[in-house]
């Protein structure tokens, strides 16, 4: 349960709901419990908080608990920590503010008890005392003759002689919604005209469970009705329910929001995405290291919404800027292929963006900080000073796609400070007199520095490889990694100045300790 939860009475709910100012967009996430938050659910997350920012109304988040038996501990907090990182701010939900409370629905069953014995009066629904057996005999049945199950809607027909005495007895029974023809289709704010009679296809459907428990179309329906939701923006397999819904709306005498259904968010190549949380899950993205606008942007631009235009280089947009330029008619019907290649452009851009934000470049120093300290535990020599590490990142800038990507093994000179070295084929003296020459140079860059190195090594008659091989050993202590001129421009002027400095300086007091020793 959550800590945070505000218990605000249903009275207060119902209040609300009499406050009924329809003009205002009211738009809802409403995702259940039993698992974490995917690429799916933040999509449909991001598009009402989207159409709820460009219309000035409010966004809400839902929580849809009704099936006890699939909750997962702790999923609540954590889909509200994933969106809150990804910068969707909550209007009213569970510990947030709102009148409309509570915003969990295991905490709502009063409405739904009070809106059920609304239906059975005005003859919308009717109990059902069929058992699980029965049922499942059914199933078997249409299995049998190759026929898609369906409930045969026995009990609508029971007589009041028959209900009373199974009544009397406390018979366990649930509650079941008579479906009807569809008079008018449904009119998808993205799909369009919609048909689709549900009573040709199913048997009519619970609406209460035996424990007293709404099945999720009817606490879904009385909520969003209670909560004044004015847009319901959902993913397409909730289509069909929709149609049932419609119905509810129409038995209750309530006016429906209006619905638009998400198409299914697909990969490039059209296939589903994989199930598996690792390759989905938000928590996964961020601990690859992508920025919460760089994986909006990617989900952007795979389902519509915005201008189309074609043969433009990607361009990032914040949250506000999206939200400006988002249309609902601009979404298209037809899945929405996610282009894995675009993530990583989208986070380059992101890097580049918060390199040279006043405020967002201190921020990303201590990113990298932070990220460094955590990759090498056991150093307590790393080259984390502030202009160090805005070198490596601007020198990054254009080629790195993850601030995680600096802390691989092959960059670990980076960081790691030298503390043995094996310099023994140069004299102190040799490695001093490179000081000056690099010192003139304006920006140490990988070209002009391998011209440099080649005529120092002829005048000084050292041969170039042992020149390299010293040269590597005192930035880096390494044997090897990146060609030393490379690795000398990815360091950085002071940088290098500083640790040939200090291998001269180690240097020089392993010669004299042997001079004076012999
Ligand atoms: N609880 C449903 C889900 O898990 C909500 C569907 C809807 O938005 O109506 O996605």
């Amino acid at each position: 349960m959550l800590n945070v939860q505000r218990a605000i009475g249903l009275k207060q709910c119902l209040r609300a709901t009499q406050r009924l100012y329809h003009s205002d967009v009211r738009v809802r996430f409403a995702p259940s419990p039993t698992g974490y938050l995917h690429l799916g659910g933040l999509r449909t997350a991001l598009y009402n908080y989207l159409f709820a920012r460009h219309s000035g109304g409010k966004f809400l988040l839902r929580i849809e608990d009704t099936d006890q038996t699939r909750l997962v501990p702790g999923a609540t907090e954590r889909l509200i920590e994933d969106l809150l990182w990804a910068g969707i701010e909550i209007d009213e939900g569970p510990g947030f503010a709102g009148d409309y409370g509570p915003y969990i629905q295991s905490q709502r069953q009063e409405l739904y008890s009070d809106a059920v014995e609304r239906l059975l009066q005005n003859g919308s629904a009717y109990r059902c005392f069929c058992t699980e057996r029965r049922l499942e005999l059914l199933r078997k049945e249409a299995l049998r003759t190759r026929q898609v199950p369906r409930y045969d809607n026995k009990c609508r027909h029971l007589t009041k002689a028959q209900l009373e005495p199974l009544l009397a007895k406390g018979t366990p029974h649930c509650i079941r919604f008579k479906l009807t023809e569809h008079e008018e289709p449904l009119q998808d704010l993205i799909y369009g005209s919609v048909q689709h009679n549900v009573s040709d296809t199913e048997g009519d459907p619970v609406i209460m469970k035996s424990d007293q428990f709404p099945t999720y179309h009817l606490a879904n329906v009385v909520d969003d009705h209670h909560m004044d939701i004015t847009h319901v923006l959902r993913g397409v397999e909730w289509q069909i329910s929709t149609t049932k819904h419609l119905l509810l709306y129409k038995a209750f005498g309530w006016r429906p929001p209006q619905f638009g259904h998400l198409p299914l968010l697909v990969n490039a190549d059209g296939t589903k995405l994989s199930k598996r949380q690792g390759d989905i899950g938000i928590q996964q993205f961020r601990e690859r290291g992508y920025f919460p606008t760089a994986l909006m942007n990617y989900i952007i631009s795979a389902g519509g919404g915005f201008e189309h235009r074609p043969n433009e280089k990607p361009q990032l947009l914040s949250l506000d800027e999206l939200a400006q330029e988002f249309r609902i008619e601009r979404v298209n019907a037809h899945p929405s292929r996610l282009n894995s290649e675009l993530l990583n452009d989208y986070n380059q851009l992101e890097i580049k963006r918060r390199l040279s934000g006043e405020q967002t470049r201190p921020e990303l120093v201590k990113l990298v900080q932070q990220l460094v300290k955590q990759a090498y535990p056991s150093h307590s020599n790393l080259d984390l000073a502030e202009s160090h590490i805005l070198d490596v990142l601007n020198w990054a800038a254009q080629r790195l796609q993850l601030i995680q990507d600096l802390t691989s093994s092959k960059l670990s000179f980076l960081w790691v400070k030298p503390t043995e070295y094996e310099l023994k084929d140069l004299t102190p003296a040799q490695l001093q007199q490179l000081i000056p020459q690099l010192t003139v140079l304006p920006k140490l860059e990988k070209d002009s520095l391998n011209e440099m190195l080649k005529n120092y090594a002829e005048k000084q008659q050292i041969k170039f490889p042992l020149l390299m091989k010293t040269l590597r050993a005192a930035l880096s202590g390494l044997k090897e990694g990146p060609g030393v001129a490379e690795m000398m421009e990815i360091l950085g002027k002071s940088v290098v100045l500083e640790r040939l400095e200090e291998a001269i300086k180690k240097q020089s007091i392993v010669e004299s300790t042997r001079k004076r020793q012999l």
